[in-house]
């Protein structure tokens, strides 16, 4: 049970009319940073997003609440509007924190927020955190890479500014790329990227994964192949918000799906990706 934040260390000061941008991790509030504990314990005011865990914010009781939700297809408050709200806070001699989920500079229009920030002559300090892509794949036991699968990972978003798929976007060159990768906003246009990703030449048994509120205990996961995706996705009836992956470290799962493991499963296969011989002598 942690109270207190560890002591000998110099936490900085929150101190009015700054705002600290704050990543919040991809839900479990054991993967907030200490500077993003420490802030929440500061804060006058705490403007978060749809994606941050409620809990999250039981950290900061003393703090205003106000909620900035921006999920695709919804009406939320426009960026604009974001970020100069921000601006007023701080002007207005509060000790802000703008909570993000995952990282604030990974998808999530946090350079945006700080560059308005610091054009307005605000001061702001960046609290990255753990993002989806990662530790939301982390939460499903798959690695985002593994020495016998893959060297590199491509981050893709699945939408741009206008909530459509990335026009500008080349599937081809992104499936050529890296042995995985991780799509976020994926859910809405999933038969144009899967489509895209197999014309670009990946394998349509390719093992993929989705994973819906990761870190949370609403998680879950399908383990699924991506010329399947689509239809699997369609039947399971999962929902935003989710992760995609696509590579063989999904495979990776069968052997490191640690909360299954811890609620008494047996792994379902020790060596997944039929390599045990080959690491064993590297
Ligand atoms: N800054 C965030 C990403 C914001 S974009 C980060 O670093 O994680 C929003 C997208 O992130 C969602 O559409 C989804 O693709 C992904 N995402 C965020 N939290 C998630 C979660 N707990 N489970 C699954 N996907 C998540």
């Amino acid at each position: 049970m942690v109270t207190h934040l560890p002591p000998a260390h110099d936490w900085p000061a929150l101190e009015p009319g700054w705002v600290w941008l704050c990543g919040a991790g991809p839900g479990d509030p054991g993967l907030l940073t200490l500077h993003a504990l420490n802030a929440l314990r500061q804060a006058d005011v705490v403007i978060y997003d749809a994606l941050v865990e409620p809990a999250i914010l039981d950290w900061a009781p003393q703090a205003e609440r106000i909620h900035a939700g921006k999920r695709g297809g919804k009406p939320s408050p426009r960026q604009r509007d974001i970020s100069l709200r921000l601006v007023e806070l701080a002007r207005a001699g509060k000790r802000v924190l703008r909570l993000k989920g995952g990282d604030p500079f990974v998808f999530g229009r946090g350079g945006e927020e700080a560059q308005t920030l610091i054009s307005h002559g605000i001061p702001v300090r960046i609290v990255p955190g753990i993002t989806a892509g990662i530790g939301g794949l982390a939460y499903a036991g798959i690695p985002v890479t593994h020495r016998d699968t893959n060297q590199s990972v491509t981050f893709v978003t699945g939408h741009d500014q206008t909530g459509e798929t990335p026009g500008s976007l080349d599937w081809g060159a992104i499936a050529r790329a890296s042995g995985t990768i991780v799509i976020y906003m994926g859910m809405k246009h999933l038969a144009r990227i899967t489509a895209g990703l197999i014309e670009g030449g990946r394998d349509p048994g390719e093992p993929c994964a989705v994973v819906t509120d990761a870190a949370t205990p609403r998680q879950r996961v399908l383990e699924t192949r991506l010329g399947r995706m689509v239809d699997d996705v369609a039947e399971s009836g999962l929902e935003p918000p989710a992760i995609l992956c696509i590579g063989r470290v999904t495979l990776l799962r069968q052997v490191l799906d640690w909360q299954a493991l811890a609620a008494g499963a047996a792994p379902r296969d020790l060596d997944p990706l039929g390599r045990r011989s080959a690491s064993e002598s590297a």
